[in-house]
């Protein structure tokens, strides 16, 4: 019985007119698909991204090289090195974080007591060389300095969640 249904199905084509109907069934429907990067989906203030060191309004770093950053990261991607100014203050010398390490956890973020290192929404950092995702401090600042006013909004966004 089962086979002469399969048969008499096959015969008359039913797989394919419901394949049809499924397909004329969206057709008319409201599209889903985004052309990226022409049109771009929102993204969330906690979006982890591309690192970067931000600087106060004064232009002065925010980072005091306490290395919680850098204890807490749990793929090592973190180097930092310091020293004490002539003012007393600590400041790092060597900030550096290796892209292809990290893991984008968001625990460095998380970690710091002064906002210093933050996640920013930029993914589009593609490289041809494993060496160009290496990025330093006078990188990490740049980036910083390039994204503040969208870093300092989407933190101010997220902070009555914190
Ligand atoms: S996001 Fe995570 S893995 Fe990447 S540098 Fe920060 S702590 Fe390390
Ligand atoms: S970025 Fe933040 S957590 Fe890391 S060393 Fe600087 S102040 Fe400390």
């Amino acid at each position: 019985m089962s086979m002469i249904k399969r048969a008499v199905k096959t015969w008359l084509l039913m797989e394919l007119f419901r394949g049809l109907m499924l397909t004329g069934k969206y057709l008319f429907k409201k599209k889903i698909t985004v052309e990226y990067p022409e049109e771009r989906t929102p993204l969330s203030p906690r979006f982890r991204g591309l690192h970067a060191l931000r600087r106060y309004a004064s232009g002065e770093e925010r980072c005091i090289a306490c290395k919680l950053c850098e204890v807490v990261c749990p793929a090592l991607a973190i180097t930092i090195e310091s020293e004490e100014r002539d003012d007393g203050t600590r400041r790092t010398t060597r900030y550096d974080i290796d892209m292809t390490l990290c893991i984008y956890c968001g625990f460095c973020q998380e970690a710091c007591p002064v906002d210093a290192v933050v996640e920013t929404q930029v993914f589009e950092f593609a490289t041809e060389t494993r060496a160009e995702l290496y990025y330093t401090k006078d990188m990490l600042l740049k980036v910083g300095e390039r994204y503040e006013s969208e870093i300092a909004a989407n933190i101010a966004a997220d902070a009555r969640y914190r």
